[in-house]
């Protein structure tokens, strides 16, 4: 019989205590995670689904995620949730590459950490049942926390002891933490899993970047994870570091044609200008550099960036921008 099943394992404590159910029943698991811009979810810079694969000693095939996705949230079929977060679409793209691997390796079935009615765009039971069918997983998707309160799959009775599944429901997390407990599993950093485009602030900047860039790169994506961001004009914005690791970030992470902006006679952040460098673009930059300075009550404040190929820094000398006009320009 085969034995053999494929493991969606974000890495939170719910894709865990599924993997635990199913080895517990002797079924060979190869766990897959999805990395993509969005993820939050790791530990020392490791994703998550490494230390529980590793905990297990399952094999783990990590996927990265490329443009195709960015145009799934750019345009999802079945909408978003409360902020970018494209849920329906998401769990179908993901849902049908685990089954493509499932007919790979040749396992039988795949299985996820999900919970009925946990969230409410994606594990109501007609959202369910809707993405089982689009990713073409109808009769080999076995919820094992859930199972119970679900229609059978076609491996329960066969491959899985149904009876040993759960009828876990809802959007608390004692039952799971209660199984943790009995299983002994104490060590799990991100309880839910997560996800950037469920934050409102990330999702404005992305709503900004859809609208303003033709075809969004992975890199351009990467810029909103990092600083204060400004729009200044349809074609350009500005992003200001808060601190000295995301000074640094910028710095490495710049882009031939973005223009770097520094204080010079007092302590502030690095400043990218992304778009169009022109006089008035440039000022506007140099004032929210100053404001985010130690110069900030500064009634005059200078701030230098270096012009295409130009030895010698062009001074700016700018006037702090006010909060009431820096609010109006923030993403
Ligand atoms: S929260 Fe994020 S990763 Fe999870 S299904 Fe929704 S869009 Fe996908």
């Amino acid at each position: 019989m085969n034995k053999k099943a494929v493991a969606l394992l974000s890495g939170g404590l719910d894709s865990t205590l599924a993997v635990r159910l199913i080895l517990d029943q002797g079924i060979e698991v190869t766990a897959m995670n999805f990395v993509s811009p969005f993820c939050t979810c790791n530990r020392h810079g490791r994703c998550e689904s490494a230390h529980v694969a590793e905990q297990f000693d399952i094999k783990l095939k990590i996927i990265s995620v490329g443009m195709d996705y960015i145009n799934l949230i750019k345009n999802p079929r079945y909408g978003y949730g409360k902020n970018i977060n494209p849920c329906l679409d998401c769990r179908i793209f993901m849902f049908t590459k685990a089954r493509l691997y499932m007919e790979e390796i040749g396992a039988a079935f795949v299985f996820t950490g999900e919970v009925l009615g946990q969230r409410p765009m994606s594990q109501r039971m007609d959202a369910m049942r809707l993405i089982e069918r689009e990713s073409g997983l109808t009769g080999k998707l076995l919820r094992p926390l859930s199972a119970k309160l679900l229609e059978s799959t076609s491996v329960e009775g066969s491959i899985v002891d149904r009876e040993k599944l759960m009828d876990i429901k809802g959007r608390s997390r004692k039952p799971q933490m209660s199984m943790a407990k009995d299983y002994g599993i104490d060590d799990y950093a991100c309880a839910a899993g997560g996800c950037l485009l469920t934050d409102f602030q990330f999702a404005n900047r992305m709503r900004d970047l859809f609208v303003h860039y033709d075809e969004p790169t992975l890199k351009d994506i990467a810029f909103l994870k990092v600083g204060r961001h400004f729009r200044i004009s349809d074609n350009t914005k500005v992003i200001v570091g808060r601190d000295e690791a995301e000074n640094k970030r910028l710095l490495n992470m710049q882009k031939a044609e973005d223009t770097c902006l520094q204080i010079v006679d007092a302590p502030g952040p690095v400043t990218l200008l992304q778009g169009e460098r022109h006089p008035e673009n440039l000022a506007k930059a140099a004032c929210l550099a100053a404001r985010y300075s130690d110069a900030k009550l500064s009634p005059s404040v200078k701030v230098a960036y270096r012009a295409n190929g130009a030895d010698e820094p062009v001074i700016l000398d700018v006037v702090p921008m006010r909060d009431e006009h820096l609010q109006q320009l923030r993403i």
